[in-house]
């Protein structure tokens, strides 16, 4: 199904309009690259004073400015100093468009060219972004835009956290960002090292200061990856994207299932439970006459059975170059029913920005493709 697309009712801006806008210097490194220390030992190189490290980063992460140039109690001339030094972001927001739910998407190019998405999903008591981790994936997810393309290459930590300050900047004085999910374009786990450090940032009290609890990791299911984020110590949540309630039907829909297989993917959750104590959600998008169906919900309801779980339903979002198509809404509401009856607690999440390309990876796809 596509989305009811009314382009009048977006905003979009590029930093390439027709204005011919002038970019950054990409060669530059991004300033939040810069771990605190190595501030620290920059400024010293340009004779500044230790202190405006902290000052730098306060600006860089709390406050909503866009440029060194609003860093306006720094020095004119460290001011001058960054720019010439740094970019102030690692990408430049090419596609911006804003739903009627006032979901709010990006396309994000980073300095090699290579884009990628992230969202902002307003609900009346959560401000929740979704990011990405990598420019494409190799999952190849059929009901997926970002798979499409394959996978490019792996984001850096600040490639991957930095979405959520760009999106932060956007907001209004009064709004605060309450919830991370690792959601977006990538496999977070295929890429741990940049995930878990981005991760790092945004919890630190010297970073974004974000619970751990108010983030969560999405997987098709990497069991190795899973103890891994068990054994490291924080409380992030885990979402498990399950599609199928069998092996034969999830690698169709999920192709790496292949070498992995349901029975050791649910190990590795119940053991995530077990040392964590966060429950797990497993999500299951829903597709018209593939996977929705009544026996589908009775066979996943015998999986989760004993397990302590929630299932996310998620109606599959439009997307033009896939053929598969969003559910019917009697069947989605059947599918609930089934899973509630048989003990297990599951929602049908709202569909957020409807009206734009909202399928994770549809607006790059959809740049790519033109
Ligand atoms: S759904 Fe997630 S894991 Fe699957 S192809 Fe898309 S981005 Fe990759």
């Amino acid at each position: 199904m596509q989305p009811d697309l009314s382009v009048s009712e977006l905003v979009i801006r590029t930093s390439l309009g027709p204005d011919g806008a002038k970019l950054p210097d990409t060669r530059l490194r991004a300033i939040l690259d810069l771990s605190p220390d190595e501030l620290v030992e920059w400024l010293r190189t340009q004779d500044q004073a230790p202190f405006r490290a902290k000052q730098i980063r306060r600006w860089l992460i709390e406050r909503r400015v866009t440029s060194f140039d609003q860093m306006t109690d720094l020095p004119a001339a460290l001011r001058q100093q960054l720019a010439e030094h740094f970019r102030f972001s690692p990408f430049e927001v090419v596609g911006h468009q804003i739903a009627k739910d006032q979901t709010e998407k990006l396309l994000l190019r980073l300095h090699d060219g290579e884009l990628v998405e992230c969202v902002l999903m307003r609900d009346p008591d959560r401000r929740t972004v979704c990011i990405s981790t990598q420019v494409g994936c190799a999952m190849g997810c059929v009901f997926c835009a970002s798979g499409l393309l394959g996978v490019k290459r792996n984001l850096s930590p600040v490639e991957i956290f930095e979405q959520v300050l760009v999106l932060h900047r956007l907001m209004k004085d009064d709004e605060r960002i309450t919830n991370v999910v690792v959601m977006g374009i990538g496999e977070p786990l295929a890429n741990y090292r940049a995930l878990m450090e981005s991760l790092t940032f945004l919890t630190a009290e010297d970073g974004f200061g974000l619970g751990a609890r108010r983030i969560t990791v999405s997987t098709v299911g990497l069991p190795d990856k899973i103890r891994e984020l068990a054994q490291s110590g924080h409380q992030y949540n885990l979402a498990v994207s399950l599609h199928a309630p069998n092996d034969t039907l999830r690698t169709k829909i999920v192709p790496i299932n292949r070498s992995i297989g349901l029975k050791e993917i649910l190990a590795a959750a119940d053991e995530y439970f077990e040392i964590t104590g966060r429950r797990i959600s497993y999500e299951y998008v829903l597709m018209s006459g593939i996977n929705d169906r009544p026996e589908h919900a009775e066979e996943l309801a015998t999986l989760l059975r004993g397990r302590n779980a929630h299932v996310n339903l998620i109606p599959m979002n439009g997307v033009n170059e896939l053929v598969m198509t969003a559910p019917r809404d009697p069947d989605t509401q059947q599918f609930l029913s089934i899973l509630e009856r048989r003990g297990v607690t599951a929602t049908v999440r709202k569909r957020k920005g409807a009206d734009i390309d909202a399928a994770c990876g549809q607006l790059r796809l959809n740049r790519e493709l033109s």
